[in-house]
Parts: C-alpha cells; sequence; structure tokens
C-alpha cells in the first residue's frame, strides 16, 4: 500500500527499476515513507492523503474514502489530475499510479546535448 502511494506522492513511475531513481528521488521517498508511517503509527490507519486536498486540517478527519491516492483505485479518477488510475502486476504484487502524475519516461536523465559545431 505505502509503495504505490510513496511512489504517487514522489511523482515516481512504479515500474522504474531502483536503480535508475536518483539520490534526489530516494531522499524524496524517503522522507515521505518516514512521514507517512508516522501518521500511519499515530492514527493506526493508513492516511497518505494531504488533508488540505481535501478541505481538512488533520489526516485523523480523513475518511476511508478518501485517505488514498491510488492503492486499489484503479479504473476511479486520479484525485489531483482525473486521469483514470491504472494497475499493473509486478513480480506477483499489484502496483497502481497515475499515468499522467507518474510518467513513465519523466523522470529519466535528460539526453546528453550535442556539441555545437562552431
Ligand atoms: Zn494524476
Amino acid at each position: 500500500m505505502y509503495r504505490a502511494e510513496i511512489c504517487f506522492l514522489a511523482g515516481i513511475h512504479p515500474l522504474v527499476p531502483a536503480r535508475e531513481v536518483s539520490s534526489e528521488d530516494a531522499k524524496v521517498l524517503w522522507v515521505l515513507s518516514v512521514d507517512l508511517l508516522t501518521i500511519g503509527l499515530r492514527l493506526n490507519r493508513i492516511v497518505t492523503r494531504d488533508p488540505q486536498e481535501v478541505g481538512l486540517r488533520s489526516p485523523s478527519r480523513i475518511s476511508d474514502d478518501e485517505r488514498l491516492y491510488v492503492y486499489k483505485r484503479d479504473g476511479e479518477p486520479c484525485r489531483r489530475c482525473h486521469t483514470t488510475i491504472v494497475w499493473a502486476d509486478v513480480g506477483g504484487r499489484r502496483v497502481w499510479w497515475c499515468p499522467r502524475c507518474q510518467p513513465q519516461s519523466a523522470r529519466r536523465p535528460s539526453p546528453r546535448r550535442q556539441p555545437v559545431l562552431t
């Protein structure tokens, strides 16, 4: 559950191999993991949604219907951009993501520029 949610919040496609995740992105993933696990422990349930997006002040007030972004939400509209959430089977485990918020290629390093010939 956290895996799908954290990738969403970081804007990282869940099928990007770990070795292609930049150290900056890895840091973002780490900070998000700590934050969300802390909230989860405090509330005794998993809430990944930003309460401000739902017009609330605290994650504790978010309903079960609204507490997640992508997990098991295939076919439903993305909470942020309304693109349909999709899923894939990865080694027997399902992952869910928003194709627009988590594009597969955007995070790849850009191709090296060709030297300008003068
Ligand atoms: Zn989206």
